[in-house]
């Protein structure tokens, strides 16, 4: 018997005639023999609906307050679901994810898995229930409600299918699969049969929503196959599997898999700060310390003594950063410091990059060509980002996918 872990997401549960949708699908899946563990996000746009709410009756809400409140999306979600299940005539029970066994670290709004006790869930598959977890929560050693983070359900769901041991992580979502970029912006865009953790993970991390970052990381580290594809139709998705499998595939080269972009970034510089060790450490400890992940840093060439820092945040961490570095800025010596909130990254990912030579210099031709002045530069061996305008990022997607002839069939 396989165990296969579902996941909806907020547009595939959006209201009662889709979780009846749902419904059947899931149980369909159980009728063909499978123990079956579903996780659900909240219907539809509850969880911005949840967020504005908060922002109503507080200019900063506690971050403990905010999981607290969005949680509960999820919460209405899985009981609903699994009425809907009963009503079908299935037998299925709704848990929360401490219910579910979901410990996490007490990072609020972007918690970590860092263990599930899978007890209940397994006493619940041996008396043949249908088991409906709310995603994207979980709960810390001092049992305070957690989020994972937006669009953290996709990693309640690899995680739970490691902790089983599932045959397969399905994620159902609006998209047929995973795309060589959004299909909403380029709609000739291509789906992929297949794509390495490897690549995924630099896709999801560079902006493309379809899964969560850390889901694909904890598929990759416990070997969990993920199959993601739509759940308006029933299509064969994109299988997200190791290097060994992909071997196995024969599709045509390509260097460049995926373009990708997020306009969830801010550009923030500090200037004239002294070039002595210690200036950058104090600078990047005191942020980390504020759990603020910084993504591209750029130090400016020294010029008597004297050098700027820029670097690149979440547009969410802007506000705690401000704080930091007017604090900061006292305590290295620092002159100065600015921010920009409207820049917007945009990243090419293919695994075949290392390879070939020339593919950095063929995107920023591209952007040249279209007059798209680039600002900031970051590379690793299988992709290369660049910061630009945010007004410019959809065109950049366009021209880029189109340079790359990403368009054509694979
Ligand atoms: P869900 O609510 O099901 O979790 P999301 O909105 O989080 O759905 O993710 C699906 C969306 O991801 C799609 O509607 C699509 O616009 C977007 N997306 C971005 N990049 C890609 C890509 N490369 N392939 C497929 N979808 C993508
Ligand atoms: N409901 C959460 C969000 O909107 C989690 C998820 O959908 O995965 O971000
Ligand atoms: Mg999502």
């Amino acid at each position: 018997m396989a165990i296969i872990v579902q996941k909806f997401g907020g547009s595939s549960v959006a209201n009662a005639e889709c979780i009846k949708r749902v419904a059947k699908r899931i149980g369909s899946t159980y009728d063909k023999g499978n123990q079956v563990v579903v996780v659900v996000s909240a219907m539809g746009d509850t969880t911005d609906n949840l967020i504005d709410l908060a922002k109503q009756v507080a200019k900063n809400p506690p971050k403990r307050e905010m999981d607290m409140l969005l949680s509960t999306g999820e919460q209405q979600s899985v009981a609903l679901l699994a009425m809907a299940l009963n009503d079908l005539g299935y037998r299925s029970v709704s848990l929360t994810g401490q219910q579910a066994g979901i410990l996490t670290d007490p990072v609020h709004s972007k918690s970590k898995i860092l263990s599930i006790d899978s007890t209940r869930l397994e006493e619940e598959l041996s008396l043949n229930r249908i088991v409906i977890v709310a995603g994207f929560q979980g709960v810390t050693e001092e049992n305070e409600i957690t989020t994972l983070g937006r669009g953290g359900s996709d990693t309640s769901a690899v995680a739970l299918a490691a902790a089983l041991n599932a045959d397969v992580c399905e994620i159902f979502t609006d998209v047929d699969g995973v795309y060589t970029t959004d299909p909403r912006i380029v709609p000739k865009a291509q789906k992929l049969s297949a794509i390495s953790y490897d690549e995924m993970l630099e896709l999801a991390c560079l902006g493309a929503a379809v899964l969560h970052p850390r889901s694909v990381e904890i598929a990759k580290e416990f070997g969990v196959k993920i199959h993601v594809r739509s759940s308006f139709n029933e299509n064969i998705g994109t299988i997200v599997q190791g290097v060994e499998e992909m071997n196995k595939i024969v599709e045509k080269e390509m260097v460049v898999r995926g373009v990708a972009y997020d306009l969830n970034v801010a550009k923030v510089t500090l200037f004239d700060v002294p070039d002595i060790p210690g200036s950058a450490s104090k600078l990047f400890r005191a942020l980390a310390d504020e759990k603020i992940n910084v993504d591209m840093i750029i130090q400016s060439q020294q010029r008597d003594n004297i050098t700027d820092i820029s670097f690149t945040i979440t547009k969410d961490d802007l506000e705690k950063t401000k704080e930091v570095l007017a604090d900061i800025k006292e305590k290295i010596g620092a002159r100065e410091f600015s921010y920009d909130s409207d820049v917007a990254k945009i990243s090419i990912v293919g695994a075949g990059m290392i390879t070939n030579p020339g593919v950095a210099a063929r995107m920023f031709e591209a952007l040249a060509e279209n007059n798209i002045n680039i600002e900031m530069i970051a590379t690793s061996e299988i992709k290369v980002s660049c910061i630009i305008r945010s007004e410019l990022i959809k065109k950049a997607v366009v021209i880029l996918h189109e340079a790359f002839e990403l368009d054509q069939p694979a």
